[in-house]
């Protein structure tokens, strides 16, 4: 694959971008020895500035639903631009929007928009401490809330110290320059573990505001709730009078159209959204039941944002609502059975190959994981077992037939309605010779 390029492009980045771009999962972390600088996209695929072309599994972190650059997306964009940009006033779009996402989410009264899914987990978690008058957060090893200090605890095994033992987790801070402060009053607990909760509950809930996690445990690889385990955990927390607060920032308006709230059927007290809502702009939001929403009413619970509820992101977010629900809902589960699919052909292709390659998803959610487990149910067998390099070359081999699989080796991969019969067709064959080739 020719990549003169994206060499020259990198050898300049280098001088004035940190990695050579605005992330470290971008960079040459997880492209070796650099990365392929990319030029557009159209449905499912993208190109690079050499002319090679993916189809594209990583979709923008979840982001893309309708996939890049959709027809109705662009319309609507494209009429809207010339009547600017944005206001930072109230704005008939937002009223739109948000009643489409009401009408969709039961558990939910009212919405309020913010940017990222970072701003709105911060934001979830000080509505928590505001309502309750408490001060700890429980979260779980493994969930990533976004990169607010006071939830960078525990979320990245890629840099494995000692876990402690299950019942006491140690807090693993996920960066340098957070003061011990910054995190002291946010509990870690190992998730999937009905007794691990009722434990951390029984001995902190006088002074817990919310327990936050995942639906789905989704930054690493993809790992599904145990039956009953959510709900139970929704029942816990109102016995012990916590929040309970589901972070659906990957799994909103994804795994269903209620998100995983529809899908494990629960009544969260706050919950998060992003990624998917914007279809590409940066468009989140904080939801709830109007008796929580309302603490955030006139700055009692502090939410501002210059960019709070961008115009252009709100006409993206409700056109891919509009366009996701048509027809009986038919992209939520045109994804969902791409995502199927996509599994249980490589699952098949793994055991073809004798590679001990495992991919679990939901819906539309997948990741291929190299362990010699059968099935990965939480963080800790993930950080044991997880050959995290295997995946770094499977993925590497995929991308260099022009199939893009993640690069960032603890996310996860995902379909948008632009897939078709044969993008699938044509990944599962790259993933046969990639495996393969790693004997
Ligand atoms: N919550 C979850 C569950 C996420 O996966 C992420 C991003 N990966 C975030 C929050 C943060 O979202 P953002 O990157 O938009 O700040």
């Amino acid at each position: 694959m020719k990549t003169d390029n994206s060499k020259i492009l990198f050898d300049r980045a280098m001088q004035v971008l940190v990695e050579g771009c605005s992330s470290a999962s971008r960079g040459p972390l997880n492209y070796k020895p650099y990365p392929a600088y990319m030029r557009e996209g159209k449905g499912a695929r993208i190109w690079d500035v050499d002319g090679n072309e993916f189809i594209d599994w990583q979709l923008s972190f979840g982001c893309l639903p309708l996939g890049h650059a959709h027809p109705k997306i662009v319309e609507i964009v494209q009429e809207k631009v010339a009547g600017g940009t944005h206001f930072a006033t109230a704005l008939e779009v937002e009223v739109e929007t948000a009643e489409l996402m009401v009408s969709m989410l039961p558990h939910v009264d009212k919405v309020r928009f913010a940017n990222t899914g970072t701003e709105a987990c911060m934001t979830g978690v000080r509505m928590a401490r505001g309502i309750t008058g408490k001060r700890k957060v429980l979260k779980f090893e493994g969930h990533y809330h976004g990169w607010y200090d006071g939830l960078l605890v525990s979320s990245n095994p890629q840099y494995p110290t000692t876990l402690g033992h299950p019942n006491d987790p140690v807090r693993i801070p996920d960066s340098s320059g957070l003061t011990p402060g910054s995190w002291e009053d946010t509990l870690v607990c190992v998730w999937n573990d009905e007794d691990a909760l009722e434990r951390m509950l029984d001995a902190h809930g006088h002074d817990l505001a919310c327990v936050v996690m995942e639906g789905v445990m989704s930054n690493m690889g993809v790992i599904p709730p145990k039956p009953g385990y959510l709900k139970r955990a929704q029942e816990m927390c109102r016995a012990h009078n916590v929040l309970f607060y589901l972070d659906e920032t990957v799994t909103g308006f994804r795994v269903a159209p209620g998100g995983a709230a529809e899908l494990y059927d629960l009544q969260p007290d706050i919950v998060t959204y992003g990624k998917a809502l914007g279809q590409g702009f940066p468009v989140a939001a904080i939801a709830g039941p109007d008796h929580i929403m309302e603490s955030i009413e006139y700055g009692k619970v502090l939410h501002y944002g210059s960019h709070n509820a961008p115009r252009l992101g709100l006409y993206a977010a409700k056109t891919m609502l509009e366009e996701m629900t048509r027809d009986d809902q038919a992209g939520f589960k045109k994804i969902a059975e791409i995502g199927e699919q996509m599994t249980t052909r490589l699952n098949q292709v793994a055991k073809d190959t004798g590679q001990n390659m495992r991919v679990q998803n939901v819906g539309s959610m997948f990741h291929p994981v190299f362990t010699d487990l059968d099935a990965i149910t939480d963080y800790r067998e993930f950080c044991a077992t997880v050959d995290l390099k295997k995946y770094g070359t499977f993925s590497e081999l995929m991308r260099n037939q022009g199939i893009f699989f993640s690069g960032n080796k603890i996310l996860h991969n995902l379909s948008c309605t632009e897939h078709t019969q044969s993008d699938i067709d044509a990944s599962i064959t790259a993933a046969g010779k990639a495996l393969e080739q790693m004997k």
